[in-house]
């Protein structure tokens, strides 16, 4: 049998991946899952509700006996060390973050798969976390901004008169940026969406968003977006910044992977919005896409709060652990048969989603950005 383990995530983290749902599928594999006592406690699964598991005390005594680590973000430094050649370790584990980073997981010999790298194929799409967890922050902001404004979000009939609906817009409308407009929308407020990518505009408006029109487009490779040029940023500026001044609400969810978060929006543009207007910016974690945002902060600039959440899936970690299990089941399942592992290095999902292995960085777009 494979043993898959399940260390406890770290302190700030309320998500654990896995439920009962995935011990029983992963059971129908061949597979065991041992748990870290008390890892589940935060995403509410209970030892009744994970049904047929091992319990360990200790990350320790997890690691040592996995076959297979599960973990939602990182291992400690101590845990980290301990992985082995011919162990594989799969969770969000910031590729891009630093050389030091990388060489030190490369080191241990353990055959990592960073889930950020996950090829964006039709194929992959049940195993993409930056998919599901990126669509439980979009709904998430949108929250946040509901819980700030000083405005109702839905046009709302009174018996003296009727207010008018927040006007929200969302800047970067890829999985994230989708899910605040329709989170927007279903809450009432007037929502216009915008991107660089120009297939967004039908996307936008299918969720009865209204697209900003800048001029710009902007699309990359693999579905992605590409940095702008500085000539691009200031034609983007120049038509944002009416769109923004006519907010109520500003959520920005732009990001162009192994790159830092690109500033949209300036601090004159949120200074000409309307005193008590809101601003959630989601890219806060990765520098923000709005000048004077601060991760983990509320900030204000002129009359406007500028939020900068930090680890928005944490704050839903039932749905998100249950998102986050199923992907990693998805992206496992492949690789065992009858209780035995074995993983296909011909498959492009492997491939590109593998950054360490045999003690090196295996994968040539995080070699290229960390030089
Ligand atoms: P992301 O988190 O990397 O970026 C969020 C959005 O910011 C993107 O839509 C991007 O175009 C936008 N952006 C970047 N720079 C910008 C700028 N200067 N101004 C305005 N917007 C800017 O993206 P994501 O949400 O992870 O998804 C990106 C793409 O991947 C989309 O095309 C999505 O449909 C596709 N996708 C495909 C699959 C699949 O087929 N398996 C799965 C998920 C996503």
């Amino acid at each position: 049998t494979v043993v898959i383990g399940i260390p406890a995530s770290g302190e700030h983290e309320t998500r654990s991946p896995i439920n009962g749902d995935v011990v029983k599928k992963l059971a129908a594999l061949g597979v065991r899952v041992l748990i870290q006592r008390g890892a589940t406690d935060a995403s509410f699964a209970t030892p009744e509700s994970l049904g047929d598991v091992d319990w360990a005390e200790t990350s320790t005594e997890v690691i040592a006996r996995a076959d297979i680590v599960w973990s939602i973000g990182n291992l400690s430094a101590a845990d980290q060390a301990a992985l082995r050649p011919g162990q594989l370790l799969m969770g969000l584990l910031t590729p891009y973050a630093s050389a030091e980073h990388v060489t030190a997981l490369a080191a241990t010999g353990v055959t990592a798969f960073a889930m950020e790298l996950l090829p964006r194929i039709s194929r992959a799409q049940s195993m993409d976390i930056l998919s599901s967890q990126g669509a439980a922050s979009g709904y998430e902001c949108v929250l946040i901004a509901a819980s700030r404004t000083p405005k109702f979000f839905p046009m709302l009939t009174y018996a003296a008169g009727t207010i008018r609906p927040a006007r929200v817009l969302v800047i970067g409308a890829g999985v994230a940026g989708l899910q605040a407009i329709a989170t927007a929308k279903r809450l009432g407020s007037v929502v216009h969406g915008y991107d660089v990518r120009p297939e967004t505009r039908e996307q936008v408006e299918s969720l009865g968003a209204k697209f900003v029109n800048t001029g710009v487009s902007a699309a990359g490779s693999g579905g992605y977006a590409r940095e702008l040029t500085t000539e691009e940023k200031e034609q983007q500026a120049q038509a944002l910044a009416k769109a923004v001044a006519e907010s109520d609400v500003l959520i920005t969810t732009a990001a162009v992977p192994g790159k830092k978060a690109p500033v949209i929006v300036t601090r004159a543009m949120v200074e000409a919005m309307r005193p008590g207007s809101v601003v959630v910016d989601m890219a806060a974690e990765g520098g923000g896409n709005v000048e004077g945002t601060v991760a983990g902060k509320e900030m204000l600039v002129g009359g406007a709060r500028v939020i900068g959440p930090v680890n928005l899936p944490a704050r839903m970690p039932v749905h998100t652990s249950e998102m986050f299990a199923k992907n990693l089941l998805n992206f496992t399942s492949p690789m065992i048969a009858d209780g035995v592992l074995s993983i296909d290095w011909s498959d492009d999902v492997i491939v590109g989603t593998a950054l360490t292995h045999g003690g090196a960085l295996v994968h040539a777009g995080v070699a290229k950005v960390l030089g």
